[in-house]
């Protein structure tokens, strides 16, 4: 039998490295629900098209979305034919990707996809409603959170790290406007699962985060 491991929270929570790092760990393969909304932004962007036009539904039909994996585990993410990995990583994108994720149709279009990725495999698997609707019956369900100043630092940081301009209050009001678009839009909203366990990480290190998840999920091996 295969397990699924359902991850959620707000943005910059810190979920896709604790993810990945879990999955790793324990040979599972890791799925980060996000870059497909930010995909999905992207090509609208590149059309012309605002990510809050519900015409953004119709114009998916034209993105062939693709998930495949580096040897070392890191997921790569094809748009028509190119990998979009790295493009999708900017604040233009990030915030398109929550508007296009309003969208009934954008998430009814991306629901299949996410549920075959995960089918017969041992995954961890990362974003907003994957515990609440994606994945109800996942054996694992985590709402990974922490304050929106931990959260920001953070992002600041990563940014730093990579060489790119970096301001942390508009970091922390993009991660703001975001978390509440994202827990207020009316379809799958970010919301904690009722059998989720919550991980508030603001004073945790990541490999004590990473640990915590490992422990539990090795508990149902
Ligand atoms: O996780 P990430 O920051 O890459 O997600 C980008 C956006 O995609 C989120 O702000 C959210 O609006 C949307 N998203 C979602 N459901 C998911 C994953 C991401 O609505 N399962």
């Amino acid at each position: 039998m295969s397990i699924q491991v359902a991850i959620d929270g707000p943005a910059g929570a810190g979920k896709s490295s604790v993810s990945k790092a879990v999955a790793a760990k324990l040979g599972f393969i890791y799925i980060d629900t996000g870059a497909l909304y930010r995909t999905v932004a992207l090509h609208a962007i590149r059309n012309g098209v605002s990510t809050s036009d519900v015409a953004v539904a119709e114009l998916m039909k034209s993105a062939d979305i693709k998930i495949c994996y580096d040897d070392d585990g890191t997921q790569r993410i094809i748009l028509n034919g190119e990998d979009v990995s790295e493009k999708i990583r900017t604040p233009k994108v990030s915030m398109g990707a929550s508007d296009v994720a309003k969208i009934p149709r954008v998430r009814a279009g991306l629901l299949d996809l996410q549920r075959n990725l995960a089918k017969g495999a041992n995954a961890v698997m990362d974003g907003r409603d994957i515990g609440t609707s994606i994945l109800p019956d996942a054996a694992i369900k985590i709402f990974l959170t922490a304050s929106v100043d931990a959260r920001a630092k953070r992002r600041f940081d990563e940014y730093r790290q990579k060489g790119e301009p970096a301001d942390l209050e508009a970091i922390k009001a993009d991660i703001k406007k975001r978390d509440e678009q994202d827990m207020n839009r009316e379809t799958a909203p970010l919301r904690q699962a009722e059998d989720a366990v919550l991980i508030d990480t603001s004073d945790m290190s990541f490999s004590q985060v990473v640990e915590r998840i490992k422990s539990m999920i090795e508990k149902i091996l």
